[in-house]
């Protein structure tokens, strides 16, 4: 939590992820992958000026035509996100997967609703983990590029750790908690756009004095004295295991508002 703390902090609430419906969130999560979000954005104002926000007519216009042009018709349309043809099939299968269980509510009754994503074409833990997340309302950590990237910097984790590897890292110290999560990710996200950069900007960022990376640069941060952070790191540990960051390192005062609102199943430090 010291890391989130901090970056909630200096970023501020991110308030994610914008979209008016559970199936346009669902939708952004694959029209996002391996894209920036400013594409996705392009691709669903196609789809909005056209109708198209519904299940039932994405699955219309692919289903109707698949062997016919259909499809290219909906790649056309989200042509902005890249990998159009491919999304498209991917949205396709997604928006019959959709209906065939009436929606986000019985999705959510499934027994295992992350199994069932995982089962469609096209759809990975992240993308998965990103619907479970933000549409259906399920404590489930994103693991994303940004993510690894920071935390592997940190030192926290291994860089080449597996997906359920690092995803179990954030599990273990977290209390589930569907705004937390979504929180902390949105945060990353800001945090790797502004500071941790594939060429990090270093000066200034709030996680500097726990960073092993910004240690490790030239010597520059050598003499630096342990903020509260590296005080309270307990032991090294092994592989994605980490450290678990004890919350009591972070201030106590207004610690996890959002919007002046404390989160709800929060472990107190
Ligand atoms: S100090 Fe540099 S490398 Fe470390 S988290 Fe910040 S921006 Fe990334």
């Amino acid at each position: 939590m010291a890391v989130h703390d901090r970056l909630l902090a200096h970023y501020g609430p991110q308030g994610w992820w914008p979209a008016d419906t559970a199936f346009e969130m669902m939708l952004g999560a694959i029209l996002t992958q391996n894209t920036s979000w400013t594409n996705v954005e392009r691709a669903i104002a196609s789809l909005r000026a056209d109708g198209l926000l519904e299940a039932a007519a994405i699955a219309t216009i692919v289903g109707a035509g698949a062997t016919t042009g259909g499809t290219m018709d909906l790649a056309t349309l989200i042509k902005p996100s890249g990998y159009f043809n491919q999304k498209a099939r991917r949205l396709k299968a997604f928006a019959g997967f959709y209906l065939a269980h009436g929606g986000e509510s019985g999705i959510r009754c499934l027994a295992d609703p992350r199994q069932a994503l995982l089962a469609l074409h096209g759809i990975g833990p992240e993308t998965a983990d990103s619907m479970l997340l933000y549409a259906l309302d399920m404590p489930v950590f994103v693991i994303d590029a940004y993510t690894r990237r920071i935390f592997a910097r940190l030192g926290e984790t291994p860089p080449d750790a597996s997906y359920a590897a690092l995803q179990e890292y954030f599990h273990a110290r977290l209390t589930p908690s569907v705004p937390l999560f979504r929180e902390y990710h949105a945060l990353l996200v800001a945090h790797a756009k502004r500071h941790c950069r594939k060429r990090p900007l270093c000066a200034g960022c709030p996680l500097q004095k726990r960073c092993a990376h910004a240690r490790g640069a030239a010597g520059a941060l050598d003499g630096m004295p342990p903020d509260d952070f590296t005080a309270h790191r307990p032991h090294a540990t092994t592989g994605e295991a980490g450290d678990p960051m004890p919350d009591a390192a972070a201030p106590r005062r207004g610690r996890h508002a959002i919007h002046g609102r404390p989160w709800p199943g929060f472990r107190e430090g």
